[in-house]
């Protein structure tokens, strides 16, 4: 259990919804591991007001940091002092520290949660290799970000909205240098599905349970490393079974989910020169949602 004293320095995460929230578990696990006399505290806010007076008051507590989530990420950009290159190049920061001169810096951890993941749990660099991102959106636009920092030699934006894929790569093109782009609908990606390395799917698709994949899995093929940024659900997403069921390598969000949170206790506790371990905040997070299932079977 996390022991609030006096002197317990807040972290927490600002979205709406949070019920299902992994962070505060997440968290306060490894916290408590690092010994960190800190408490991490869902703040569900309804609306920007709410949001604007929320991080008005952050400034005058003894706040280190605070993630941001749906529907907040953009919102949070103005209302920084500060924001990182990759975060602003996004056009989206979900976690902002609070420095001890008083200054709120926005950064954009999902990038690097991505990388990390490929990395750690698929022994994957994007170097150099081509791919297709399913999404247009503000996950989209992290990964987007990392991608280019990694080099990587080719990204498709495929979304249901063309208008939307052209936007992203108008507004990622002046840093892509050298990277192959494209963007197109759902339907006509079958060849760029097909060529590419690394497949990431930054859309909802998967999360409920329900017969859709973001691209028909016939597509998918051995040699494949598909990224599915969904997690969470009781049963792996119908992209995940069956990349798998094609001999492709497959992961879920939650390895993603992690290293973006662990990323951020790491920018918060830098002084401390530590490497914030990911397995606690994993075990965390996979018994929370054990937790979750049961209270559903329980009615
Ligand atoms: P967002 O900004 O709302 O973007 C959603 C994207 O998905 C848009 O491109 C949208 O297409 C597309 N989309 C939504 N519903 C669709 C449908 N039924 N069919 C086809 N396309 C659909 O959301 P976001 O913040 O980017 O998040 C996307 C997903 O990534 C969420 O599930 C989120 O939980 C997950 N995520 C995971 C992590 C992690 O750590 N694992 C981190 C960040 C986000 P249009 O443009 O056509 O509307």
């Amino acid at each position: 259990m996390t022991q609030i004293r006096g002197t317990s320095k807040l972290a927490g995460v600002i979205g709406w919804p949070l019920d299902h929230s992994l962070s505060p578990a997440m968290h306060n696990a490894v916290y408590q591991e690092l010994g960190l006399d800190w408490v991490y505290v869902p703040f569900a806010v309804r609306d920007e007001t709410g949001l604007r007076r929320l991080v008005a008051a952050i400034r005058s507590l003894p706040f280190v940091g605070f993630n941001i989530t749906m529907p907040y990420k953009e919102e949070i950009l103005d209302l920084c002092d500060e924001v990182a290159t990759a975060a602003s190049m996004a056009g989206a920061v979900n976690t902002v520290h609070c420095t001890a001169d008083g200054k709120l810096i926005g950064y954009n951890t999902d990038g690097r949660g991505l990388l990390e993941s490929l990395s750690t749990d698929a022994q994957f660099d994007p170097t150099g290799k081509s791919v297709v991102l399913l999404g247009a959106g503000g996950a989209a636009a992290g990964a987007f970000v990392a991608l280019i920092l990694a080099k990587c030699a080719g990204i498709t934006v495929v979304n249901r909205s063309l208008e939307r894929a052209e936007e992203l790569l108008d507004r990622m093109a002046p840093r892509s240098a050298g990277i192959e782009l494209d963007a197109m609908i759902p339907g006509d990606a079958r060849q760029a599905v097909g060529d590419a390395d690394l497949i990431i799917n930054a859309t909802p698709i998967g999360m409920k349970a329900d017969p859709e994949s973001p691209v028909p899995v016939e597509w998918l093929r051995e040699g494949h490393v598909v990224l599915d940024m969904v997690y969470g659900t009781r049963t792996p997403t119908n992209l995940v079974v069956g990349a798998r069921a094609a001999g492709a390598t497959a992961l879920d969000g939650l390895g993603m989910l992690v290293a973006q949170g662990a990323t951020a206790v790491d920018i918060w506790n830098a002084e401390a020169q530590v490497r914030t371990p990911r397995d606690v905040m994993r075990v965390a997070a996979e018994r929370q949602l054990a937790a979750r299932d049961q209270m559903e079977d329980n009615g």
